[in-house]
Parts: C-alpha cells; sequence; structure tokens
C-alpha cells in the first residue's frame, strides 16, 4: 500500500510502498476514504511534536472497517469510521477513571501507530467514532480535528444563551468555530487579520466582520465588545491585543498553538475578571455533536480536494496559509 511518510522533518513527505498492516489486540485496520490537513500538521513537520520518524503523518483519517484485531467487539467489517486524536489512554489512572483520557501519559495517539495519509491504516478501536451515513468521506474528515477542536472551545468558553460572540482567525478551523457558533444562535463577529476574507466569513455565518487595522481588541470593543471570543488565530499579539475587547466576565479562549507568548494585562484581568482558557479535543461527545451539525448541514467545510500523491503540494499550501479553508487528501472513493 501507499503512504505519504514524514521520514526527515521539513523535507517533503515520501510516499512509499509498504506491506499493508495488521491489526493487533483491540486495534482495527481501517480502509482509508479521505485524511485532512491541519495546522498542526506543519508543526509535527517542523518537529515541534515529539514523533519517531518514519512516521505517516494525518490525524483527521476517515474510512471504512477492514479488519478487526482480536477482541475487538461493536465494529464489523465495512463500518464507516473515523479515529480522533487520542485514541485510546491506559485505561488505570485517575484521568482514565474519569473517562478523560486526554490527560493520559500513556494515551495512544496518531503518533504511536501512524495516521491516515496512506491507504490501510491502524488504530485503537477505542479511538473509532461512527460516522453517520449521510456524510461523505470528504466533509467527515476535517470533523475529527478541525470540527471536534472547535465545537470543544465553543463549550469550553462556558457560553450562555444571548452571549455575543467572536471568532479571532478565519481558517481551517476558525470557518468552522463561525459555523458552530452561528448553529448555536449566537450574534456573530468574525475577526481577521487579512484582507478580503469578510464576504466568506458572512457566508460561514458572521453578522459583523472585523477585519483589524491597528489593534483587534480596541476595534473590537468599539464595535461593542463581545462576551466570549474563541481564538483560532497564529498570531499571539492579536490574542493579546483582543482581550481588551471582552466584556465583563468575558472568557478568550485558544486553541492555536505558537512559541510566543500570549501577553494579559493584570489590570484589565481584574477590573472586568475575565478568563483566559486554553482549549483542545475534550469530550468525545464534542465530536459526535459535530458530526451531527454537519449531517444537519450547519456546518460544512469548504474544502480543498488533493489525491494522495499530490500530498506535498497540499502540505506547502497549508504551511504558507494558502488554504481555503481545509485541504483534504481523497485516498479512495
Ligand atoms: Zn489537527
Ligand atoms: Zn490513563
Amino acid at each position: 500500500m501507499r503512504a505519504a511518510t514524514l521520514t526527515k522533518f521539513d523535507a517533503p513527505l515520501t510516499l512509499r510502498d509498504v506491506p499493508v498492516p495488521t491489526p493487533g489486540r483491540g486495534q482495527v485496520r481501517i480502509r482509508m476514504h479521505a485524511s485532512g490537513v491541519c495546522g498542526t500538521d506543519i508543526h509535527v513537520w517542523h518537529g515541534h511534536f515529539p514523533v519517531q520518524v518514519p512516521v505517516v503523518l494525518g490525524h483527521e483519517p476517515v474510512g471504512t472497517i477492514d479488519e478487526l484485531g482480536e477482541g475487538v467487539t461493536g465494529l464489523k467489517a465495512g463500518d464507516r469510521v473515523g479515529v480522533s486524536w487520542v485514541q485510546k489512554g491506559c485505561g488505570a489512572c485517575g484521568h482514565c477513571q474519569r473517562h478523560q483520557d486526554l490527560y493520559c501519559d500513556e494515551a495512544v495517539t496518531w503518533m504511536n501507530h501512524g495516521g491516515g495519509h496512506c491507504e490501510f491504516m491502524i488504530a485503537e478501536a477505542a479511538g473509532c467514532t461512527r460516522i453517520p451515513e449521510q456524510l461523505d468521506w470528504a466533509t467527515a474528515a476535517p470533523m475529527f480535528c478541525a470540527g471536534f477542536t472547535v465545537m470543544s472551545g465553543y463549550r469550553n468558553a462556558a457560553p450562555r444563551p444571548g452571549d455575543r460572540i467572536a471568532v479571532i482567525g478565519i481558517g481551517g478551523l476558525g470557518h468552522l468555530a463561525l459555523q458552530v457558533v452561528k448553529a448555536m444562535g449566537h450574534e456573530l463577529i468574525a475577526i481577521t487579520g487579512t484582507p478580503g476574507k469578510e464576504q466568506e466569513a458572512r457566508s460561514f455565518g458572521a453578522d459583523h466582520v472585523l477585519t483589524v487595522k491597528q489593534h483587534a481588541g480596541q476595534e473590537l470593543a468599539a464595535m461593542g465588545g463581545a462576551d466570549v471570543v474563541i481564538s483560532t488565530s497564529n498570531s499571539m499579539a492579536q490574542n493579546s491585543q483582543v482581550l481588551a475587547g471582552l466584556r465583563p466576565e468575558g472568557r478568550f479562549v485558544t486553541m492555536a498553538a505558537g512559541s510566543e507568548p500570549i501577553a494579559v494585562d493584570p489590570l484589565l484581568a481584574l477590573s472586568r475578571q475575565i478568563v483566559v482558557k486554553g482549549s483542545m479535543q475534550n469530550r468525545r461527545a464534542d465530536l459526535v455533536d459535530v458530526l451531527e451539525l454537519a449531517v444537519a448541514g450547519k456546518v460544512k467545510p469548504k474544502l480543498e480536494l488533493y489525491r494522495l500523491d499530490q500530498v506535498n503540494e497540499l502540505m506547502t499550501r497549508q504551511k504558507d496559509g494558502k488554504v481555503r479553508y481545509r485541504g483534504v487528501l481523497q485516498i479512495a472513493r
């Protein structure tokens, strides 16, 4: 089978021909239909994640169950599934006992077994989530990282009915965050540092669009501020600024990784009692919920589609910030 493999950091992925893998105990083999490319893949490619090379990238994998390993129940050949980042915890630690395997020190992820940019992927059965029949593969794939992440981000903001919510950073995650927030019925502001995204931001559900000129926070405040700011922006300068646009007891939730710090003005923080919070894929229920929003047509990723052998073209566009708005590899129809 073909597998797009990271063999050396910062070097193009290699399309290798490797043996079809056999699932071990508790695992499944999935015939891949599609696999999304995420901004995090670029961090991995640069060597910012603890992966051993060679490794197959791809943490938005979707496909059909092809073979079951020993001891797998509840799944059968032909089932449509996707695999989320954390597939399984150790089962024994306090976090796992609380069904919070995302915090488990021994959590199994795609970094252990390899990801979805290949024809057949091995995954823990526990990491598989069913994909509703109505969803096509390319639409389903981005739900497994981007969609899951933004649904958890929305929930981590502790939104209240009537909250005015802003999303800063309109890319792969942000365009889905806008749609999730809109689906939940909030007044919605899209904030972007890139001119020319206004019309598309409105098509994703934004009631207002702020294209930042000087200072994201002051400009947001001038528009009346927001109770919640959900950030998918890699600009930590803008993330720092935008806090000034939070209303009293506002919540800022960030999902974007970066090496720069976010600066919090302590006087601002205490006078308005704001919360600054990080968020990642949290409860599996968030993934199931965003899949259901996709089935309802309320969340619809805007896609660029590629073949597996075009993976480096897509990775380059992702690195350069040119993807509008999610790139997906179509592997089998
Ligand atoms: Zn991701
Ligand atoms: Zn554990």
